[in-house]
């Protein structure tokens, strides 16, 4: 089967789950998230499908984003400075994030950091964000 048949397939099933339908726009803006290891912001996906799909606006790419996220078919970073970024990947995983090009990158960390934490004892932890801040191999 081909990549873009295995990517219709999921998201298929997966918006149907959720109340979504499978849309042209949708396989396309998942394709290019699929593709790209840079987590782009909703600006950079509509520059990217709009040369597939040249009548395509911002503001559709974002509602389809957005629809995207709903149904847990990606995520989306929005703790930043600026534009929120989606990510291909719903596990939990980190990021790096370069303070010159502001690309970020995936990070995996093997152990569990709230573990080594002194987390007041009224404070219900469920989870925490993770971004090392420093340059990328490009800008440093
Ligand atoms: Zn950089
Ligand atoms: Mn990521």
């Amino acid at each position: 089967m081909k990549r873009i048949e295995v990517i219709k397939r999921l998201l298929k099933e997966k918006l149907e789950l959720k109340g979504g339908n499978l849309t042209e726009q949708r396989v396309a803006v998942f394709d290019y998230l699929s593709q790209v290891e840079n987590h782009p912001t909703a600006e950079e996906v509509f520059l990217a499908v709009k040369r597939k799909m040249p009548k395509i606006s911002l503001a559709t790419v974002y509602k389809n984003l957005e629809a995207l996220v709903e149904c847990g078919l990606i995520s989306k970073l929005a703790h930043g400075d600026g534009a929120a970024r989606y990510d291909i990947r719903t596990d939990q995983h980190y990021h790096t994030h370069c303070l010159k090009c502001g690309k970020i990158l995936d990070m995996d960390i093997e152990d569990d950091l709230l573990a080594g934490l002194s987390i007041p004892e009224d404070f219900v932890a469920t989870g925490y964000r993770l971004e090392l801040l420093g340059h990328c191999s490009n800008c440093k």
